[in-house]
This record gives C-alpha cells, sequence and structure tokens, in this order.
C-alpha cells in the first residue's frame, strides 16, 4: 500500500542548486536592474515606441514604465522625440536611443588599424584607416593621437568609452594579450596605456568574439541562443555563444578549434604541435595546397587564388576544394562537441560561397552523428563587425548579462 502525496495549491516546485559564491539575492534593486534592462532591450529593438506600448509588450505596470523610462533619459541612454501623430486622444512622445551617445571603437589588426565613431544602433559616424606600427609604445600612441582628434570632431557628442577588437586572446585576469603571433604587443598593457591619455573606460576583446557579438547586437540572429563563429584567415578562430552568452572559459582561451589536432603526423603547425585543424582548413592551408601543386610559381595571396579559382584555374580550384573539405570537417567536430544551431563563417574562402559552401556544407552534413546540421551563415563585412562588435563590448558592460561580474558595476554618468 502505499499513499498518493496530493501537491499543495496543485504545484510542488523542485529544488535548483544556487551556486552561493556567484548568487545575486533578489533585492528590489536587482529587481530594478532587470526591468530596466527588459525596458532598454525594447527600445532597443522598437524604437521609436511609446511608454504605454512598452507596457503593453512588457508587461509591466505603467508607473514601472514611467520610473525605468525617466531614469534612462536621466542616464542619457535614451532621449524623448516629437509626439506621435494619432488621429484622436493624447498624443504620446516617443522613445529612441539617444542619437548623441556614440563609443569610440578600434580594430587593431596585425598591419593596420581601423578607429571609428559609432553610435548606440551601430551606425559609423566616421571610420579612419592608420597603419600598425609595430613597437607597442609607439604604436599605440600613434592610436591614442587619432582617437583624441576623433573626439574632438564631435564636441556634441557624449562618448560612453572605448572598445578594442584584438587579433588575439585577452586573458580576462590581468586584460593583456595572449596568444597573438601575428601582433608582438603581448606583455605590452595596451588598456593602460590609452586609459592614461583618454579618461574614458576600456572594454577589450578578441575579433571573433567581438564579430559574434556584433551579430548578436546588430545582426540578425534572433531567438538564437547556441551558436559558434569560425573566422578562416592566416589561421582559424572562433567564438562561442552558449546558453545566450559568449563562453571564455578560465584562461580566455575557450573554442581554440583552430589548433585541435587532426592528423598527429600532419604538417607542423604555428603553436608548435602538429596537425592542427588550421593547418588543413585557414587560407594559408589552401595557398600552401597550390604552391605544392605548382612548384616554383610564386604563392599566391588567398585573394588572387580565389580568383584564379573564379577563373577556372583547376589547380586552384582543387586546392581550395580541399580546404573547404577540412573545414566542413572541423565544423562536424564543433557542432559535436557544442551541437549549435547556428554556425556563422567569416574570411577567406566565404568570399566565394556559392562555389565552395557546398562542398562545405556536404562535409558538415556528412559527418554529423545525429540529426541536421547546424544552419551556415556567412558574414560579408567583417569589418564593419568587429568595430560594431567592439562597440557591444562597452555597451554590454552596463547590462545584465554582466550583472555578478567584477566588472558590472555601473560607472557614475556625469
Ligand atoms: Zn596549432
Amino acid at each position: 500500500m502505499y499513499k498518493v502525496v496530493t501537491k499543495s495549491r496543485g504545484r510542488t516546485k523542485g529544488i535548483q542548486r544556487v551556486d552561493l559564491a556567484y548568487a545575486v539575492r533578489a533585492s528590489s534593486e536587482v529587481a530594478r536592474d532587470i526591468n530596466r534592462d527588459v525596458v532598454l532591450e525594447f527600445i532597443r529593438t522598437k524604437q521609436p515606441i511609446s511608454r504605454a506600448d512598452l507596457s503593453r509588450l512588457s508587461g509591466l505596470r505603467p508607473s514601472t514604465i514611467s520610473a525605468i523610462v525617466e531614469q534612462l533619459l536621466d542616464e542619457k541612454w535614451i532621449s524623448e522625440g516629437p509626439a506621435a501623430r494619432l488621429p484622436r486622444g493624447r498624443r504620446p512622445t516617443l522613445l529612441s536611443l539617444n542619437p548623441d551617445m556614440v563609443i569610440l571603437v578600434s580594430d587593431i589588426r596585425p598591419n593596420q588599424v581601423i578607429i571609428a565613431v559609432v553610435d548606440l544602433n551601430g551606425r559609423f559616424l566616421s571610420r579612419e584607416t592608420l597603419p600598425l606600427i609595430k613597437d607597442p609604445a609607439r604604436g599605440v600612441e600613434n592610436i591614442v593621437a587619432a582617437m583624441k582628434r576623433m573626439i574632438a570632431n564631435y564636441p556634441d557628442r557624449s562618448f560612453e568609452g572605448i572598445g578594442l577588437s584584438l587579433p588575439g586572446r585577452v586573458d580576462p585576469a590581468t586584460q593583456r594579450l595572449i596568444l597573438a603571433p601575428n601582433l608582438s604587443w603581448s606583455d605590452y598593457d595596451i588598456k593602460g596605456a590609452i586609459e592614461r591619455k583618454i579618461p574614458l573606460q576600456i572594454e577589450m576583446d578578441n575579433a571573433a568574439n567581438a564579430c559574434l557579438l556584433s551579430e548578436l547586437w546588430f545582426g540578425h540572429m534572433d531567438g538564437v541562443r547556441e551558436a559558434v563563429l569560425v573566422t578562416i584567415s592566416e589561421g582559424v578562430g572562433s567564438a562561442i555563444l552558449a546558453n545566450g552568452h559568449l563562453v571564455k572559459g578560465k584562461s580566455g582561451l575557450a573554442g581554440e578549434f583552430g589548433h585541435v589536432p587532426i592528423d598527429p603526423q600532419g604538417p607542423r603547425c604555428g603553436c608548435g604541435r602538429r596537425g592542427c585543424w588550421e593547418v588543413f582548413a585557414s587560407s594559408r592551408a589552401a595557398i600552401n595546397f597550390y604552391a605544392d601543386s605548382v612548384p616554383g610559381a610564386p604563392r599566391p595571396t588567398i585573394m588572387e587564388l580565389l580568383n584564379l579559382a573564379e577563373d577556372g584555374d583547376e589547380k586552384a580550384i582543387t586546392a581550395l576544394n580541399r580546404q573547404a573539405a577540412y573545414l566542413g570537417q572541423g565544423l562536424s567536430i564543433i557542432a559535436s562537441v557544442l551541437s549549435p544551431e547556428m554556425i556563422l563563417l567569416t574570411g577567406g574562402l566565404t568570399t566565394s560561397w556559392k562555389r565552395f559552401g557546398p562542398i562545405v556544407e556536404k562535409e558538415l552534413a556528412k559527418n554529423m552523428l545525429v540529426g541536421e546540421a547546424p544552419r551556415i551563415s556567412v558574414m560579408t563585412d567583417v569589418e564593419s563587425d568587429r568595430l560594431r562588435g567592439a562597440a557591444a563590448l562597452v555597451l554590454q558592460r552596463h547590462s545584465g548579462s554582466n550583472r555578478q561580474s567584477a566588472n558590472g558595476a555601473r560607472p557614475k554618468r556625469t
């Protein structure tokens, strides 16, 4: 015999394990912060929008909406436009992101630096390209001078912070570059050197994470919470979005799929080991395949190789087909490990996606353990994505996703 336990009030709650070291208590302040983020996101995605529509969409009471809107107006994140035109009744004023608030961003590459001013909607106000000076102290000095010029060009704008996209990983503890073989600035305190000259808060991350953030904030990833971005250039880089958050790992090195060995007897990789995925799937790999098949010919750049293929050069096509197949095989490993809904690709081969995409997709589908392959999306304006992503680094500093982290505290606004 057993007794049926009747549930009190129709429902028994389960137990949620809470990590007490990181848990944020549900104070009224936390609740207000969460609601503020929700309202700000509705304004960002539905602007221009009235308070009544914000209340309807968010389910928050009109009085709560009013209080949050006052706070956001006060913080200068949003601005109030002219009254909406309605046939009758009260004419509500509409709210939008503040067009005067901007972010200074820089994409530091191994041979050039781009500096730009971006607004909260991801629109560029200006963009400038500088050569990269190899010596880090002089290189950063050059960047600082250009940044100061740009700030001076916009005296009416309010600069919210500086975002940097870098060609290497950033150690979360030291905020210095690690694993940036093409830019020898690893021991140099880039952040400190800029902060000493320009009184704005700086956020920095690697280019792949910046691109993924850009897609998340300004792109078309609506609702996608599991994604991987793979950059194909001299090497193969990647960024991971899991459960809607960027995954960095303890050391900031999470997602180094490019250095997962797929053939222990393969060619030597820049990391010192043999047969890493990037030795087979990077742009450099395709160039090597081609050079091996045409001894004595000068080594083409990846764009030259892609152009040769478009012109029907059989050896160029064979080399790129080989790269595409290896790329697809590696993506299937990523799919097995992370089961993303979407894989975003940028760089090299993706500029001739019509020709080589089907090979990548076929290899990926063939090697899936079970079920459908993740959808592949090719990003076409990576330069802009890196810059917008650098802006998103600054924006997300203020968002709820950083509430538990050390740098999640909101700076005082003036
Ligand atoms: Zn390697």
